[in-house]
C-alpha cells in the first residue's frame, strides 16, 4: 500500500490561496480556487470543490502533501499526449477549436441539456473533418443518456469513428448494459470519485477504460496503485487546476507503465490566469513532463486571503488521520 503520508500540519505548512477566473462556466462555477503549499519536494495544490467536506477533501490534501513533501515516482516517458476538448458548440466553432488546438485527439461533449441528437452528430462530423482520418475522437456524455439512447447515439456517432464513449450513462449497471450492446469501448469518469471505485467499475464490467484524477485519489502513488489493481487502461484527467495541480496529473501519466490514450490534462487554458510564467500548455499535442515553477509575480496577481483555505486544509488533514 502507499507509504504513510508525512505529517505536516496545514497551519505550519501555511499555504497561499488563489482565485482564478474560468473562461467558461464549469461545474456551475466561474472562479477556480485553491491553496498552494510549498515544501521540500516542490509545490502542491489543494483545490477540492466547494461542496466537498473534510472527509472527501482529505484525499485532495494527501495529494498536495505528496507533491510538496514526498515528490513523485520516476517518469517512464518525457511527454504526455493530451486531447483538445470541444464543448457543446456548433460545428463551425467545433472545427475551429480542433484546428487551433494542435492535438491529434479530441474529446467532444455530447448529450448537452436542451440540444438534440442532430447537433451532436453535426459537431462530431465537423470534428472528424477537422482532425482528418488519423485523428482520434472520444465523446463525453457526462452520464446524461439512458441506456437505450446511449446505444443508439454511440452507434450513430461511430459513423465518424470513436475511440471510446465516456460516461454515456450515470450508473454502473447502465454502463455495463451499454457496453454489452456497442462495439465502441466505454470509459468511466464520474463513476470514479473514490479509491475503491475503479475496482467496482471493473467488477461490474461497466467500462473498458478508467478516467483517473490525482487529487480525489490521494496522490500520484495511490493513483498508480489503483490503476495497477484495476488493470484497465487509464486516461489521466485534471480537476481544472493551476499548472501546479496539472503537474501532478502529468507525473501520474508519465509514471504509468502503459499510456494508450491521450490524457485530459490540457485544461490550463480554461483558466484566465496561472501561477507560473511557464504554464503546462500542450506543444504539438503533448505536455512536457516537468513540475510547475510558481513565480511570485504570477501568484500575487491571483492571490487571495488564505485563512478559509488553511482551515479547510486543516480539517481535511484531521479527517485523513482517522482513515
Ligand atoms: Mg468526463
Amino acid at each position: 500500500m502507499s507509504r504513510p503520508v508525512p505529517p505536516p500540519a496545514a497551519g505550519s505548512a501555511g499555504g497561499r490561496a488563489y482565485a482564478i477566473g474560468l473562461r467558461n462556466r464549469f461545474r456551475g462555477i466561474t472562479v477556480r480556487e485553491g491553496l498552494l503549499v510549498h515544501g521540500p519536494a516542490g509545490w502542491g495544490e489543494f483545490s477540492p470543490f466547494a461542496e466537498y467536506g473534510p472527509r472527501e477533501s482529505s484525499r485532495w490534501w494527501q495529494a498536495c502533501v505528496e507533491a510538496a513533501h514526498t515528490g513523485w515516482p520516476e517518469p517512464v516517458r518525457t511527454t504526455v499526449p493530451v486531447n483538445v476538448t470541444v464543448p457543446a458548440v456548433g460545428p463551425e466553432r467545433a472545427a475551429q477549436i480542433v484546428a487551433s488546438g494542435g492535438c491529434a485527439t479530441a474529446k467532444v461533449k455530447v448529450a448537452e441539456k436542451g440540444q438534440d441528437p442532430a447537433e451532436d452528430l453535426a459537431r462530431v462530423e465537423a470534428v472528424r473533418d477537422a482532425l482528418g482520418p488519423g485523428g482520434r475522437i472520444r465523446v463525453d456524455a457526462n452520464g446524461a443518456w439512458d441506456a437505450d439512447t446511449a446505444v443508439s447515439m454511440i452507434t450513430e456517432l461511430d459513423r465518424f469513428g470513436l475511440e471510446y464513449a465516456e460516461q454515456p450513462c450515470a450508473s454502473l449497471e447502465e454502463l455495463a448494459r451499454v457496453r454489452r450492446r456497442v462495439d465502441v469501448p466505454v470509459a468511466a469518469d464520474e463513476s470514479i470519485r473514490k479509491a475503491e471505485d475503479p475496482l467496482k467499475v471493473r467488477a461490474a464490467e461497466a467500462a473498458d477504460v478508467v478516467v483517473l484524477k490525482v487529487q480525489p485519489l490521494g496522490g500520484v502513488r495511490p493513483a498508480l496503485e489503483i490503476a495497477e489493481a484495476c488493470g484497465l487502461p487509464v486516461v489521466v484527467s485534471s480537476a481544472v487546476e493551476t499548472s501546479v495541480g496539472i503537474a501532478a496529473g502529468v507525473a501520474l501519466a508519465a509514471a504509468l507503465p502503459e499510456l494508450p490514450y491521450a490524457c485530459g490534462l490540457a485544461t490550463v487554458q480554461m483558466l484566465t490566469g496561472d501561477v507560473t510564467a511557464e504554464p503546462l500548455l500542450p506543444v504539438d499535442g503533448a505536455l512536457p513532463v516537468r513540475p510547475a515553477a510558481v513565480d511570485e509575480e504570477h501568484l500575487r496577481a491571483v492571490e487571495t486571503d488564505p485563512a478559509g483555505w488553511r482551515e479547510r486544509a486543516e480539517a481535511a488533514r484531521k479527517a485523513g488521520q482517522g482513515r
